[in-house]
């Protein structure tokens, strides 16, 4: 969607002095004031427990941009719209005096009474906000008025039908933007450029030729200090409920009629629908869980996440997830898609791997060398791009085949930065492109989805730990591919630098 005016608004964070606010938010927002995308019709009330001042708020700001960012010409410029509300998310009297102040704001900057609430809190939060939003007048307004809501969304399907019921007494479903940053990555946003705007690939997208496409999003971090969040939540929750299946939604979706919300929105719940539901003792045949030991990344020696603060000694969650997908569709009937996701692993790796079947007949074959399969690679991060992996004749003397890689790289086109997620994001709920935010439809087919699996686990003890730190995941993960005759494309293999070899 092409965004032509300026937004006027007003915004609240909920949640101002926490991390997200500082390391995601701020900077972002600094972003778009900076390339001239913010209008001087722009206001920000952050909103937290603690007592501070606006101009100790202000600080906090800048402090947090200069770290991100590293530059700040308009900074002064900048803060001087950001104001300060010290909160207790459940007094009726809080939000009233906060009302009275957005209402002096929008007459100062103004914002035309559009508002957008934004809820960088912890989700139990979620939803006393939101009703105290509506309870006590915020949300009665002539302008705008919308909740961006952070993950997670539940823990599983009930607690999410809960949390939307009690968002929904306050906002419409259109208001509501829930985030899944995956989806403002420049190159998963380019899954559907890539499909829907060559002609190349689109006659080739289904089971006549695709083989298999494998999903990888690995990160060397460990819990780091979130575990008291991860204990409750697991890979499986974190990151498979919505980023991978948001993933896999725009890889198998069909191409929808018009590029507008509803319409991609619309192809993504079928191919939801259309996953085929793993349950009972499938889970273990389909699904592999891991949790890594101690071990070593670069040169370091790495503690198990059993070892790691707040997080219970014998812990049963998972920190690595491996599983098989398949859509029961005819586009994709037979076509597994592989997902693995994990913590310490060998290398921070989203990639996408479709893999084509092989040709009919190999007049290229010898005893030394088998043809590789087609494989287009989409690069997430932290390199973006895209690879073609072909089979070209060997320089010299015969005939033989050798593969070569066709590259592009966005890192190389004059050193383009892309724009972080939630800049995109941001920018996008400001002018009302929904997008790229995840519809309740969404979300309640995928925790249907999770929720076969993390029961059946969840009633089992696993043998954890089970991958040392550093590798890539348990064996059992390989296995799962080799039983259908594939194997995972190593990371190393895939680069997305080189032109030729
Ligand atoms: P955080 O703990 O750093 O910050 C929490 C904020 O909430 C603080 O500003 C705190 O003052 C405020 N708060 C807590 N209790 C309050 C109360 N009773 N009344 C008023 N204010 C109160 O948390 P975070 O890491 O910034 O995460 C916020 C949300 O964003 C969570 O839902 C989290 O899952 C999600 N999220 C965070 C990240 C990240 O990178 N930090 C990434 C993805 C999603």
């Amino acid at each position: 969607m092409k965004h032509t005016e300026k937004p006027k608004v007003l915004i609240m964070i909920f949640g101002a002095t926490g991390d997200l606010a500082n390391r995601k938010l701020f900077p972002s927002l600094y972003q778009l004031y900076e390339k001239n995308q913010l209008s001087e019709h722009f206001v920000v009330i952050g909103v937290a427990r603690r007592a501070l001042t606006n101009e100790q708020f202000q600080e906090k700001v800048k402090k947090s941009i200069g770290n991100a960012n590293g530059k700040n010409s308009k900074l002064d410029e900048f803060t001087s719209h950001f104001y300060y509300h010290s909160h207790d998310v459940s007094d009726s009297n809080s939000y009233m005096v906060l009302n009275d102040l957005a209402n002096g704001f929008d007459q100062q900057y103004g914002t035309e009474g559009n508002r957008l609430f934004y809820l960088a809190m912890a989700p139990e939060f979620f939803g006393t906000i939101a009703v105290h939003l509506k309870q006590d007048g915020l949300t009665d307004v002539k302008g705008f008025k919308r909740l961006i809501i952070e993950k997670p969304f539940g823990r599983d399907l009930d607690s999410a039908k809960e949390l939307n019921q009690q968002i929904r007494t306050a906002f419409d479903e259109e208001d509501i933007y829930r985030i899944d940053h995956y989806l403002g990555k420049e190159m998963v946003q380019n899954i559907e450029v890539i499909r829907f705007a060559n002609a190349i690939f689109e006659p080739l997208w289904n089971n006549r030729y695709i083989s298999n496409i494998q999903i990888t999003s690995s990160e060397v971090l460990g819990v780091e200090e979130r575990g008291r969040y991860y204990e409750t939540s697991g890979a499986l929750r974190d990151m498979v409920q919505n980023h991978i299946l948001q993933i896999v939604a725009l890889l198998a979706m069909e191409p929808p009629i018009k590029l507008e919300p509803r319409e991609i929105r619309s192809e993504k719940v079928k191919v939801l629908r259309a996953l085929r539901p793993i349950q009972g003792n499938k889970v273990h045949k389909y699904f592999i869980r891991g949790q890594y030991g101690a071990g070593k990344i670069n040169g370091e020696a790495i503690p198990a996440y059993r070892n790691e603060p707040m997080v219970d000694p014998n812990s049963n969650t998972e920190t690595f997830v491996a599983g098989r997908l398949l859509i029961d569709n005819f586009r994709w009937a037979g076509v597994p898609f592989y997902i693995r996701t994990g913590k310490r692993m060998r290398t921070k790796s989203t990639k996408i791997v479709i893999q084509f079947k092989d040709i009919p007949m190999n007049l290229y074959y010898n005893a030394e060398q088998q043809l590789n399969p087609n494989l287009l690679v989409i690069h997430v991060q932290p390199e973006e791009g895209i690879t073609l992996h072909l089979n070209a004749k060997k320089t010299g003397q015969g005939i033989n085949a050798t593969p070569v890689k066709l590259s592009y790289a966005n890192s190389g086109i004059n050193g383009y930065n892309t724009p972080e997620s939630y800049e995109r994001l941001l920018y996008d709920c400001m002018h009302g492109d929904a997008t790229n935010f995840t519809h309740w439809d969404e979300v309640a087919l995928s925790w249907n989805f999770v929720d076969n699996i993390s029961h059946v686990w969840e009633s089992s003890i696993a043998h954890f730990p089970n991958y040392e730190s550093g590798t890539v995941g348990p064996k059992e993960s390989d296995i799962l591919l080799a039983k259908d005759g594939y194997y995972w494309w190593p990371i190393s293999e895939l680069e997305v630098e080189s032109n030729c070899n």
